[in-house]
């Protein structure tokens, strides 16, 4: 269990930057231009793997590195197991390829009516903005683009994107995404914000973004004021481990929420990071702390050279059974898989239901004890709630 669940006891401060000014640290074009690249870079402060530097010679073609100095330091330099490290420092298993792993694995090339947005639902897009991230997620289901180590060349037009929204009054949703959006300048999130918000249909946008979580100085007090202006815009942030919660994620999440941002959590579940119950439970209690909802728990998708992230799902459905009933409904994450080839985001969950006829429907509760509740009143017929 992480004992540490009082915000007293998260990491902040400068670490191994302890000797630069307050100024540059807190400055997030000094965090970028200070990113950890190389991996002599890295050896500076920790002493990498035989498999690490493997996985340096084979990054260049594949998903770049990139660290910023505020996420490296959360890091235990003593751990070769550190769940933090395993995240963005490469190895040389993602040069493995196993079979059934694709370079597009949700498929979404097949559903991109023009470069850059994703229209698999009947009523939202997927926007993807930038193939620029802050730092790089080694489990990334997007590398075939992400950072253009191999160079996918990803240039999405943004008018043809807004253009093809415009077209579409059926689209009431726009999840804004890349690379991640809020790297891009001000001036470029706030033109995106409000051309979107002058099309009509458009009830609501979000971004995804992982900024707050490895960069979040990129926060400023000016991209809040454009935040602010927004009626109708969410923020879904990217938390996978209780050691990336720190002190200034807090303040990160506590400024979003001020500027009438409601805040969601996507994770992802990963071997050996945060595949135990008691890692997730510790996660979405600091996550209900920060005002964040924990939203999504995906399965690994099978992006190539991720097998050893991968967990098998059943994984995922014991932690969703050793939640559920055990803690705050509201923090538990709907667990997904988003299907190979492009199906979309398909729930998976414990199975409650033991039985269902005309007569009852037959429940097991959280702890295993059976219980029934009629079903007799004008039951629905079954396809009505199968789906087709
Ligand atoms: C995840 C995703 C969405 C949003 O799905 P929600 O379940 O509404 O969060 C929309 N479009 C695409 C292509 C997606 O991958």
């Amino acid at each position: 269990m992480y004992p540490i669940d009082k915000k007293e006891n998260w990491f902040t401060g400068k670490g191994h930057w302890s000797s630069i000014a307050d100024e540059e640290w807190f400055n997030w074009k000094w965090q970028i231009r200070n990113r950890l690249t190389h991996k002599e870079h890295f050896q500076e402060y920790i002493q990498l793997t035989d498999n690490e530097i493997k996985g340096f010679d084979i990054a260049q073609n594949k998903l770049s590195v990139s660290v910023t100095p505020y996420f490296f330091n959360l890091i235990d330099p003593n751990n070769p197991n550190c769940p933090i490290r395993k995240q963005i420092i490469p190895t040389g298993s993602e040069s493995i390829i196993s079979d059934g792993e694709f370079s597009d694995p949700v498929g979404e090339e097949n559903t991109m009516p023009v470069p850059g947005i994703v229209h698999r639902y009947p009523d939202r897009v997927l926007f993807l903005v930038t193939s620029t991230c802050a730092s790089y997620c080694r489990y990334c289901t997007r590398s075939r683009l992400v950072s253009n180590a191999q160079n996918y060349d990803f240039h999405p037009s943004l008018e043809a994107g807004f253009e093809y929204i415009e077209n579409n009054n059926s689209i009431r949703d726009v999840l804004i995404s890349g690379g991640d959006p809020l790297l891009l300048s001000d001036n470029k999130i706030h033109y995106i914000l409000n051309r979107l918000r002058k099309i009509d249909h458009i009830e609501f946008v979000r971004i995804g973004s992982r900024i707050p979580v490895f960069l979040p100085q990129r926060i400023t007090d000016n991209l809040l004021s454009i935040f602010k202006e927004q009626e109708n815009l969410w923020v879904s942030i990217h938390v996978n481990h209780p050691q990336e919660c720190t002190e200034e994620l807090y303040n990160t999440c506590r400024k979003l929420v001020c500027s009438g941002i409601p805040l969601g959590n996507q994770t992802v579940l990963l071997k050996g990071i945060n595949d135990k119950t008691n890692i997730m439970k510790s996660l979405i209690h600091r996550l209900m702390m920060m005002k964040v909802k924990p939203y999504y728990l995906y399965q690994c998708d099978l992006i190539e050279g991720s097998a050893h992230f991968r967990t098998d799902p059943s994984v995922g459905l014991k932690i969703i059974s050793e939640l559920r009933g055990y803690t705050t409904g509201y923090s538990i994450p709907q667990f997904v898989i988003d299907a190979p080839g492009g199906g979309g985001k398909i729930p998976i969950n414990p199975d409650y239901i033991l039985k269902y006829d005309n007569e009852e429907i037959l429940l097991k509760n959280y702890e295993g004890e059976i219980y029934s509740y009629p079903s007799n009143t004008n039951p629905l017929p079954k396809e009505s709630f199968l789906i087709p």
